[in-house]
């Protein structure tokens, strides 16, 4: 299985990176939370209704998707994973569904979650409903004006939304009033962390919960070309979706892996998330890893077109990948990721998540580097439906000369 190939060890560490970096209170908890998760992993009738959520409800497994006019333009035989179909609109569905039925296995009647975009928010919401748990999600103040339909859609889901206002009142300061709301209520609630970070066992954890992704783009690229692709690309915010599709091809020597990370506009401090090409190591939120911090070790403010990709911590196994050479990672900017969205949406007839976009406007740079004879899967993480009236907007103000 390729999952020990980076781990984590049997403390959580991924190299040098992961671990359990918390306050003593949160030390038993994540450590009946590891026992928990992994009794229910290796139990049957767990994973059997896991598999049958994912299919009935979720609507998997999502198609891989020849994009032949996409594939024209790029010179290279591209596939979309599809995630941009599941329930809700983007993969976070997977890993919200795993938590909340182990949150339920743990005689847990409440859930609570952060949410930048909302997309994760939404996710842990639609899940609380569908299984009768209590659910709060923390968010901050100014995410929450960026992002109001989708603080509307987790209150009509029966979720409350708690705004948050300290510090850039964004995804860090929800993370960090998460925590503190778990330590406080730890006996009745679970944490839904929302991507491969925090402390172990969450980035193992999610990883697993997401490796249906490449377990299923394996299957059916196998069946499709009868062999194996020679690149995956995948954005990479906390790296959740990268890490399910990149997952289950780790030990295929032969397949390349690519992620893309929020380069904004571009790499001056505070003006984009891209942790491999400007972050040093350091801790946050419990995971050692890849920081955007200052000379002090203060955490610098991030900027990227899409919510989804703007955190100033990247998850630590993809640092491990990076370290090991067995996953590269680059960055596009804001324009990039745009035109990155509106090809896709002319070509193929698919409006793709922002985040999604920065994985497809990577690929349209890279034209003259591919060839006719490579494989490449794109996980398509999110649909563009969300990020409709924002760009909208920024077309306006474009043509009022803003
Ligand atoms: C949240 C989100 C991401 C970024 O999160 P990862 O954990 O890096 O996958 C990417 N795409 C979409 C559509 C998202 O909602």
């Amino acid at each position: 299985m390729p999952r020990d190939l980076t781990g984590p060890d049997a403390r959580g560490w991924f190299g040098p990176y992961g671990g359990r970096h918390v306050p003593e209170t949160l030390m038993a908890p994540l450590e009946e939370l590891e026992r928990e998760f992994r009794r229910a992993w290796r139990d049957p009738a767990f994973r059997r209704e896991f598999e049958s959520q994912l299919r009935d409800y979720v609507g998997r497994p999502t198609p891989l998707d020849f994009a032949e006019r996409f594939s024209q333009r790029v010179g290279a035989r591209v596939y979309l994973k599809r995630e941009d179909l599941c329930h809700t609109g983007a993969h976070k569905i997977n890993n919200a569904l795993g938590q909340v039925l182990l949150a339920r296995r743990m005689g847990k009647r409440r859930v609570i979650a952060e949410t930048g975009a909302g997309q994760h928010g939404v996710a842990t919401a639609t899940m609380a409903a569908r299984f009768g748990l209590e659910c709060v999600v923390y968010m901050g103040r100014v995410d929450m004006e960026r992002q109001a339909l989708n603080v509307v859609r987790m209150r009509m889901l029966g979720a409350r939304v708690v705004p948050v206002t300290a510090g850039q009142q964004t995804l860090k300061e929800a993370i960090s009033e998460a925590m503190r709301d778990w330590v406080t209520n730890v006996r009745t609630t679970h944490y839904v962390l929302g991507t491969v970070f925090g402390a172990h066992p969450y980035p193992m954890m999610v990883r697993e919960f997401q490796s249906v992704i490449g377990r299923e783009a394996r299957r059916q690229i196998l069946a499709a070309e009868k062999r194996l692709p020679t690149l995956l690309v995948a954005c990479v915010g906390g790296g959740s979706n990268a890490m399910g599709l990149f997952a289950p091809f780790l030990r295929d020597r032969g397949v390349a892996m690519v992620g893309v990370e929020a380069g904004g506009r571009g790499i001056r401090p505070g003006q984009h998330a891209a942790r491999f090409a400007a972050g040093r190591p350091g801790v946050l939120q419990g995971a050692r890893t890849l920081v955007l911090q200052d000379r002090h070790g203060q955490i610098l403010p991030t900027h990227s077109v899409s919510a989804g990709l703007d955190y100033a911590a990247v998850g630590p196994e993809h640092v491990l990948l990076h370290e090991l050479g067995r996953a590269r990672y680059t960055w596009v900017s804001d324009s990039t990721a745009i035109r990155g969205f509106e090809t896709l949406a002319r070509l193929e007839g698919i409006l793709p998540a922002l985040e999604s976009a920065h994985a497809i406007g990577w690929l349209l740079t890279r034209r003259a580097k591919l060839r006719r004879s490579d494989v490449v899967i794109v996980n398509l993480s999110g649909r563009g439906d969300k990020d409709v009236q924002q760009l909208a907007e920024r077309r306006l103000s474009g043509i009022a000369g803003g």
